[in-house]
């Protein structure tokens, strides 16, 4: 474990391909006076997210979790003129700060938020005929992972892409931590993909200004 390194790794990736502007510094800075928690993802994170939505030619986009929009913001970005994002937020707090960040981005039309229990929001948003999403970006209380993903699947299409943040548990994952309601429902989460034979799936370990993480992505396929 060597963070400085990390960090010092991610400083020259980030310097060169994924700098924060002024709408995304301003994002985190007004987020951070705001007394939100330093939870977004990184720029270079941000930045891949970004790229799979642009590969994905993804016009309609689902968020859950979406803290101050930082990664909002990233999202939002790779989409076409006509394109949609709708991000889930439960703490009207953090929505009210998001609004802000996005709306300084160019993204108050783009980009819909819902405030609530996203397992509230979802079902409106089934009721709506929202979906399908072609790209779903899960990132909010691990504990609901196992039912975000089966949502994501629900308001999908075959080729829709999922992506799930902070899934190795600083290691835990690996094993049943029964005290742990994080790592039993990434496990779920996992025991879920596995077995939906409509995801094709992979999960990386990461290491980063994040320290140790990783993540999952799917990929919707019709059942052979
Ligand atoms: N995606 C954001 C980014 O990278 O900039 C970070 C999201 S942060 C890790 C998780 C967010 O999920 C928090 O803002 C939290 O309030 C929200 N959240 C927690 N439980 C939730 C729930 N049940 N429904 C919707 N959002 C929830």
């Amino acid at each position: 474990n060597d963070q400085a390194q990390w960090n010092a790794v991610d400083a020259y990736f980030t310097d060169l391909l994924a700098r924060d502007d002024e709408a995304l510094t301003a994002a985190l800075a007004d987020s951070t006076a705001a007394g939100l928690p330093e939870i977004a993802v990184a720029p270079n994170q941000g930045k891949l997210l970004h790229l799979l939505v642009a590969a994905q030619g993804a016009r309609n986009v689902l968020e859950i979790g979406t803290l101050g929009g930082y990664s909002t913001i990233w999202l939002a970005r790779a989409l076409p003129a006509d394109g949609r994002l709708v991000t889930l937020e439960y703490d009207p707090k953090h929505a009210d700060v998001a609004r802000g960040n996005l709306a300084r981005a160019g993204f108050d039309k783009t980009v819909e938020m819902r405030v609530g229990p996203a397992l509230d929001t979802l079902p409106l948003l089934e009721q709506e005929g929202a979906g399908p999403f072609d790209f779903v970006f899960i990132d909010a209380d691990k504990v609901n992972n196992p039912h975000y993903v089966a949502w994501a699947l629900k308001l999908s299409r075959p080729g829709t892409l999922i992506v799930v943040d902070n899934v190795v548990r600083g290691g835990k994952v690996a094993t049943a931590h029964p005290d742990d309601p994080a790592v039993t429902g990434t496990r779920e989460m996992f025991d879920l993909v596995a077995a939906e034979p409509r995801l094709d799936a992979t999960a990386l370990q990461t290491v980063g200004t994040k320290g140790y993480d990783g993540l999952l992505i799917a990929r919707v396929v019709d059942p052979a």
